[in-house]
């Protein structure tokens, strides 16, 4: 049996950011077991006939973390766009600018009125505590927004995107992602001034050649002595004396040291030896399973980036112009679009047949004019995710605590989006990665 210091399972981003911070830190005797034949996880990108298509979703480089954000262009070395943000909502067939709060000036004047009449009176009912702390995030978007806000937009998008009662995502979700403005800045938006919101995202990068991918291929080309190996899969992980042991589909490895990016939900067979009964709870974690539909065609873009459909009669909650992003992502006098369209449940995502949801894809993107013809469609590509958004319901943080804790008596330590369970995005994976890496350098060498 092959002995490592550490055994990273998963090569998605946080494994690999991970084996980056480490060997950086003179750290050896690493290696990555990844289950498919390419590394990279939600950041895969697909070329088809001279279209890039992101087929994680559409994935921009941001943060506010301006330490990562620049070792993240760092290792981009170069290769990387900078562009200002112009994205869309799109509601009875107006586009309306993005965060909707900044972007009133778009609506009708009525409904224009309302929003601001009913974000003022929820001002005034939180000011003279007239009304309920909010408990979950339903109740948090009419406590902050007020009610045509929440049901014109917030609402139906959330309900959309998450396919799940928002009664049941709690607040601890809410910290931070959504958009939450100064009143006097949806004021102005109402009355037809400029304003910004959700800043540190105003501002983004992309690979201009590679798509998203191009930060994997370049971590990967980063990591002096990487050690990864595609197409095994961690299948279980038992503790012996001192050290764990890893049998993946193809060999026996030994390691001090697990460092787990696997989603827990789909963890607890290869966890049972170490978490015994308490494994069955990882099946109760709840996330949203997405499919990503790509779309090649001739014509032109409008100038958005991302465009958010709140409306139920179109099949996608976003779509994306990855021509946009970059001009090396489609042929000139072409798009490259992808839509992104979550489901209840995974056999739900995985029943849907390729033919009918690129044609359902199609004729809505006819339908809002976005397609003129669907004979202008060249290429096509369907991708399915069984984990894309975690859903932070009460269970969630009653059952992550039991089973870290657990997991690092034994030195396995669980990491990245879907290994934390935790909405994270990539800036705070590799925030995430470098602390990590910090503290196992001191045990490790
Ligand atoms: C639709 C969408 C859009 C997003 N947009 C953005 C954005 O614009 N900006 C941003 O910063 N972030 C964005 N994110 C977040 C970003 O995708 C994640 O932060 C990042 O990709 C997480 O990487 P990871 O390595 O933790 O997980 P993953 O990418 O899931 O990687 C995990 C890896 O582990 C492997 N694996 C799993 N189980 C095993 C096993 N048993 N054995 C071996 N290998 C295994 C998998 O094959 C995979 O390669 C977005 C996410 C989604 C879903």
């Amino acid at each position: 049996m092959k002995f490592y210091k550490l055994c990273i399972i998963g090569g998605g981003l946080a494994g690999l950011s991970l084996a980056y911070y480490l060997v950086s830190l003179g750290v050896k005797d690493i290696v990555i077991i990844e289950k498919s034949e390419v590394p990279g996880g939600l950041l895969i990108t697909k070329h088809i006939r001279g279209y890039t298509f992101d087929v994680g979703g559409s994935h921009i480089i941001f943060s506010k973390d301006k330490e990562i954000l620049n070792e993240m262009l760092y290792i981009l070395n170069g290769n990387y766009v900078k562009h200002r943000r112009n994205s869309k909502i799109l509601l009875d067939g107006l586009f309306i600018k993005y965060p909707f709060e900044n972007g009133l000036k778009d609506l009708p004047p009525q409904k224009r009125f309302e929003c601001l009449r009913d974000v003022i009176q929820a001002y005034i009912d939180r000011l003279l505590g007239k009304v309920k702390e909010p408990h979950n995030f339903l109740e948090w978007m009419y406590y902050v927004f007020g009610k045509c806000i929440t049901d014109t937009y917030l609402r139906p998008y959330n309900e959309k995107l998450w396919k799940t009662d928002l009664r049941t995502i709690s607040l601890e979700w809410v910290g931070g992602r959504v958009p939450n403005p100064p009143l006097e800045d949806i004021m102005k938006s109402a009355v037809g001034l400029e304003t910004e919101g959700y800043k540190h995202q105003l501002i983004f990068y992309y690979p201009l050649r590679g798509g998203i991918y191009a930060l994997i291929n370049s971590l990967i080309s980063s990591i002096k002595g990487l050690n990864l190996r595609c197409g095994e899969e961690a299948v279980r992980v038992l503790h012996d004396n001192n050290y764990n042991i890893i049998e993946t589909s193809k060999d026996v490895i030994g390691c001090m040291y697990v460092v787990s990016t696997s989603p827990l939900n789909e963890s607890a067979e290869m966890f049972r030896p170490i978490l015994g009964k308490m494994s069955s709870n990882l099946r109760l974690l709840r996330a949203v399973p997405l499919v990503v539909v790509s779309l090649g065609f001739k014509g032109d873009a409008p100038p958005y980036h991302w465009v958010y459909v709140p409306t139920e009669d179109i099949i996608f909650h976003r779509f994306a112009f990855l021509s946009n992003y970059s001009p090396y992502n489609a042929p000139k006098g072409a798009v490259s679009l992808i839509t992104e369209i979550t489901f209840r449940d995974p056999d739900e995502a995985t029943n849907v047949s390729n033919y009918s949801i690129v044609n359902r894809v199609i004729e809505d993107l006819e339908y809002i004019g976005i397609l003129k013809n669907s004979r202008y469609v060249e290429v096509y590509d369907v991708t399915r995710w069984r984990n894309a958004y975690v859903i932070y319901d009460e269970l969630r943080s009653k059952v992550l605590s039991e089973v870290r804790d657990t997991l690092n008596k034994y030195n396995i330590i669980v990491h990245g989006r879907f290994g934390l369970w935790e909405y994270l995005n990539m800036d705070v994976v590799f925030r995430k990665s470098k602390e990590l890496a910090s503290y196992l350098a001191l045990k490790l060498k």
